[in-house]
């Protein structure tokens, strides 16, 4: 009797069946993510974009066609200059222009916003991410939007009674739903001062200059956020989109382009959830991101593997906070992966056990980067992995030879692991943690007669017998030795700690001295 796989009861399969049954059959489905890229795009900005790719795979996987589209809202105001940022001068005179004017003063892109978006762009394919980018500046500096634009100044006082009500003071007499880049200075310290009832929007700015624009042929007008969002469900047909925790408070922009969607674009709002924050544990003061304090999708890249940082996201529901480490933890999120792996790769027997196997299962599955592996993968326990680099000083070549079971087709990967985890070694792991071999030319530090004699006796006893015996069997001649030449456990091991790393402590001594290895381990007791 086969046992049936049952339905599905992760977070990204029920959003998706309730983006299928709220909107209805349809062609296809389209998934939107969007941020300002007015800063570093950070990893807490990074759970939207995985929470939609994640619901838009469930999707697809469903036999539904799915549009991703990511929106880069870089015709949004440079309302402050960043304090970490370089010319600091030189980028406040770009106050009040769009982002996308804003020069890149830290490298060679068309734009600051342009190099915020790149630094994510490349990135994102890595961990199997691969939306379609709108970008917004191009899209109403082209006019694209004009209709939309013109349908909310026809309805000035429906939004205008929808954004009141969530206001403490109502919106002046002469506010209009539209803000102007002034064509002379690209500034938005500009007032509307009319509107013709058709395209013509009349303007006046702080520099002086006036003028009425053409909606359908200008690059000047833009839609305030609260209004740019709906107008855009609109447009793109949005049927699911989530936000965060500031987008959903009550009466925030989530609950108003609701109704401004509804009311004056006849847009259903879109299914959404709400997603919370993210904390970082560990690294203070160590995260190397160039933009300070803030942690990239490049940081968490550097000491996690692509289908670990899915798994981090996809192992959690989006409206819990958790935190991603820095500290020893991450071993643990490492040993985590590894065993949810073991599970998917165990098939259950029992009714009760499938079901509890469904839940790793999908997991697993939504981890990784792209198809799931058709076998068990290799595997190298994340704290042995660290052991065997700090041994071989970082040589992960050194360290394939010694292990010298990995297969071609997995070396991509064993590679990587290896790579972020000797970056955690160097960078982040803790000082107790960390270690290098002696180097065996130099002598042995100095201590008395007898306990050096010891000593010496462990590398006779590693050269004529490790290795030969289960590391059990091989340890009762340790404590054997140890006996013999009258001396304490832990006053031992210290002693053979210092000759080895030169430290007091270090991993658990059998199966160190059998990860250094006979030769390297007898050389080092000598
Ligand atoms: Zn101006």
């Amino acid at each position: 009797m086969s046992i049936e796989r049952p339905k599905s009861t992760h977070w990204a399969d029920i959003t998706a069946d309730k983006i299928i049954r709220e909107r209805g059959p349809k062609d296809h489905y389209t998934c939107a993510s969007g941020i300002t890229p007015s800063g570093t795009v950070h990893i807490g900005n990074f759970r939207e974009i995985i929470s939609v790719e994640l619901v838009a795979r469930a999707l697809a996987q469903k036999g539904e066609k799915v549009r991703f589209i990511y929106s880069w809202d870089e015709y949004d105001v440079f309302r402050k200059v960043p304090k970490n940022m370089p010319r600091q001068e030189l980028l406040e005179t770009y106050l009040r222009k769009p982002i996308t004017l804003v020069p890149d003063v830290l490298g060679n892109e068309s734009s600051y916003a342009r190099k915020n978006e790149r630094d994510l762009e490349v990135l994102l394919p890595l961990v199997g991410i691969e939306p379609e980018y709108i970008y917004q500046a191009e899209r109403y500096r082209s006019s694209r939007y004009a209709s939309g634009i013109r349908t909310a100044l026809e309805n000035r006082d429906v939004i205008r009674r929808e954004l009141d009500a969530h206001r403490t003071s109502p919106l002046a007499d002469d506010w209009w739903p539209a803000s102007v880049f002034c064509t002379a200075c690209d500034r938005d310290t500009t007032k509307v001062t009319g509107w013709d009832g058709e395209w013509g929007l009349s303007y006046e700015c702080e520099c002086g200059n006036r003028e009425t624009v053409d909606l359908r042929h200008t690059h000047a007008v833009k839609l305030p956020w609260r209004i740019d969002w709906p107008m855009r469900w609109k447009e793109e047909g949005v049927d699911f989109e989530p936000a965060g925790k500031d987008h959903h408070s009550e009466g925030g922009s989530f609950d108003t382009a609701k109704l401004t969607g509804k009311e004056v674009y006849g847009h259903e709002p879109p299914v959404t959830f709400q997603y919370d924050f993210i904390r970082i544990k560990g690294g203070a003061g160590k995260i190397s991101s160039s933009s300070g304090e803030v942690v990239s999708l490049g940081d968490v890249l550097e000491v996690y593997q692509p289908e670990v940082v899915r798994y981090l996201f996809a192992g959690t529901r989006p409206n819990s906070e958790f935190a991603i480490s820095f500290d020893l933890d991450v071993l643990k999120v490492y040993e985590d992966y590894d065993k949810c792996e073991r599970t998917y790769f165990t098939k259950p027997e029992t009714e009760k056990a499938m079901k509890n196997w469904e839940k790793q299962a999908r997991i697993y599955e939504l981890s990784q980067v792209r198809e799931v592996p058709g076998a068990m993968p290799y595997q190298i326990q994340i704290r042995h992995l660290c052991n065997l680099l700090q041994i071989n000083s970082g040589d992960i070549e050194a360290v394939m030879e010694y292990l010298g079971d990995i297969s071609e087709d997995q070396v991509a990967k064993f590679r990587n692991r290896a790579e972020c985890a000797w970056f955690w070694v160097k960078n982040y792991a803790p000082e107790d943690f960390r270690f290098s071999l002696r180097d065996p030319a130099t002598p042995l530090p100095a201590m008395g007669e007898n306990e050096r004699n010891a000593v010496q006796a462990l590398g006779k006893l590693i050269e004529d017998t490790m290795g030969t015996m289960p590391e059990k069997e091989w340890s009762n001649l340790v404590y054997d030795l140890m006996v013999e030449k009258g001396i304490e456990s832990a006053d031992f091991f210290t002693l053979v700690y210092k000759a080895l790393i030169g430290k007091e402590k270090g991993p658990r001594l059998i199966s160190f001295l059998h990860t250094i290895g006979k030769e390297k381990a007898a050389a080092l007791l000598k």
